[in-house]
């Protein structure tokens, strides 16, 4: 069990501190270098390096409750039409890279039958349960904000689904002819909750912010907008605020009487913008 899945994805992966190859054996990841890297009970390895601990990090609550959201289905177009999206383009026979993977409830979903998927995530909590999400899906905790401990070109597919985007990084790591796979809320989405719970609503140009941050790198090729009606109660409402933006977070008491004064079931939008970019060569 231990190491199973990371053995489907270690010719793709780095050492983080001197990019050396990595081997995989006795319950470690190492390079030549003897720089090592323990493999978790749960089969996910840590390639972060440095003291700074994430500030970022989910909590097992917060992961626990996100699982069950994502698995009573509310998001479930939204994972069929990156399914869709992902099988354009592997062939079903590719290497699909989760940046900002979660619980790798999306890769999980995305992947055909011979696809092999890197889940990446800052959070260890969210990367137990992306470990054994699918047999073919490698787990490794990383920072998407620093250098990936991955090869050149090594992603036939990087998915970005509600997670942060480095554009330089998404570059290096995609092959020629590559596609990135962004996931952005719209205006739209969560309606009515923005409103009713007084949440920051998302900036009309987060779109155009997107394309901005990748746009030395990238250039959209299509977009879509994916959308369903969710019927949530109090507990789910309260998951997918939390699965928002930092900027939705407010204080936690405040916010729960403000949902119990809610309708229950409430119908809530689920609106997303789906956006494909190529690498500029
Ligand atoms: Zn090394």
């Amino acid at each position: 069990m231990m190491g199973g899945m990371l053995a489907d994805v270690i010719d793709y992966l780095l050492c983080p501190v001197c990019r050396g190859d990595l081997t995989l054996g006795g319950g470690a990841v190492r390079c030549a270098s003897g720089h090592s890297f323990d493999v978790a009970r749960q089969g996910y390895v840590s390639l972060l390096t440095g003291s700074g601990v994430p500030g970022t990090a989910d909590t097992p609550a917060m992961v626990a409750a996100r699982e069950a959201f994502l698995g009573a289905g509310h998001y479930a177009s939204l994972a069929g039409r990156l399914r869709e999206l992902v099988a354009d383009r592997t062939g079903g026979g590719g290497v699909v890279l989760d940046a900002g993977a979660g619980t790798g409830h999306y890769l999980a979903r995305a992947l055909g039958p011979r696809d092999t998927g890197i889940a990446l995530d800052i959070s260890k909590h969210a990367l137990k349960r992306a470990a054994r999400a699918h047999p073919r899906v490698g787990a490794v905790v990383a920072d998407i904000w620093r250098p990936l401990p991955l090869r050149d070109a090594c992603a036939d597919v990087v998915l970005d689904v509600f997670a942060p985007r480095n554009g330089p990084e998404f570059a290096r790591v995609l092959r020629p002819g590559g596609t990135l796979i962004v996931v952005t809320p719209t205006p739209g989405h969560l309606a009515p909750l923005v409103e009713t719970l007084g949440l920051l609503s998302v900036d009309e140009s987060k779109g155009r912010r997107v394309e901005e941050a990748l746009g030395a790198h990238f250039a959209e090729t299509g977009h879509l907008v994916e959308e369903s009606e969710m019927t949530l109660g109090h507990q789910a409402v309260e998951t997918v605020v939390g699965m928002g933006p930092s900027a939705w977070h407010t204080d936690p008491a405040k916010l729960r009487a403000d949902i119990s004064r809610l309708p229950e079931p409430i119908g809530v939008k689920m609106s997303c913008r789906i956006s494909l970019f190529r690498k500029i060569t």
